[in-house]
């Protein structure tokens, strides 16, 4: 094992190893982690943080280490900052890729790793994977001085969370027309004079969010029932409960809420 400082990445599944007090990462030199079992998994640079290596550590089972505790990803956004939060979803999106491509999909040899770059590659064939990126759009739609947010069926709770629309991105399909696609089939609503926001890697498993505004153009709110359960207007002081803070949606959210309210306050 290495000698050099660096930050541990204990992988399990969709769980990672948080120093709790901390609300960190483990950090410092393999020997001094003071671990209480013997670790055979290899560890893998795979990243840099504040100019220190990252290591993955991908464990079959959620061991007991003797330090720290494990956490589902999603729990961890409130706890890690977000390049850390960033680095987690990285970390536990190649423990995926490698879990989901042990063959080569072209001819069915075994994949072995290419040491140079985050990749796969068929000896027989030379085919070579990558770890899969879902690029998908997320879109805050205004109407004057209204939202539109959605209560998604998955995020049935009391009282509802309602976020802003989203989805994948097709094949062939430019983002602009993903964020116009989307919000009608899931809304009714067109949608026109977008503008992007920023982007969040989101490791659920593997998408890659696309931040959008647009302005409400026509159509009548016509919800899509397979995913959504609710849609409404929403005046920007009379919000329901939001996203979490970490998440774009949030962050989508708040960006036009202040937009809204500078703009009344100039009246
Ligand atoms: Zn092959």
């Amino acid at each position: 094992m290495t000698a050099r400082d660096g930050w541990w990445f204990f992988t399990c599944g969709n769980q990672i190893l948080l120093i709790p007090q901390g609300h960190c990462i483990p950090h410092g030199q393999w020997n001094d982690l003071a671990l209480n079992r013997d670790i055979s998994e290899p560890c893998e640079r795979f990243a840099v943080y504040q100019s220190e290596p990252c290591y993955r550590v991908e464990l079959t089972e959620c061991f007991d280490l003797g330090f720290g505790q494990w956490f589902e990803l999603r729990e961890t956004m409130s706890q890690l900052n977000a390049a850390l939060f960033d680095l987690a979803g990285k970390a536990i999106q190649f423990a995926l890729f490698l879990d989901t491509h042990r063959f080569c999909g072209r001819c069915s040899k075994p994949f072995e790793r290419v040491h140079w770059e985050l990749a796969l590659q068929c000896e027989a064939c030379g085919f070579r994977a990558y770890p899969r990126v879902s690029p998908s759009i997320i879109v805050l739609v205004r109407k004057g001085k209204q939202i539109l947010l959605a209560n998604h069926r998955r995020h049935q709770q009391d009282p509802p969370m309602f976020t802003t629309l989203a989805g994948f991105i097709e094949a062939g399909e430019t983002a602009e027309q993903a964020v116009v696609r989307e919000v009608y089939e899931e809304s009714g609503i067109k949608v026109n004079n977008l503008n992007y926001f920023d982007s969040q890697p989101w490791a659920f498993p593997h998408s890659l969010m696309l931040g959008y505004f647009a302005d409400y153009e026509s159509g009548h709110i016509r919800l899509q029932k397979r995913e959504l359960s609710a849609a409404h207007w929403f005046d920007v002081d009379n919000l329901p409960l939001l996203p979490p803070h970490g998440t774009i949606a949030r962050r989508l959210i708040e960006c036009a809420v202040d937009q809204i309210k500078q703009e009344s306050d100039e009246l």
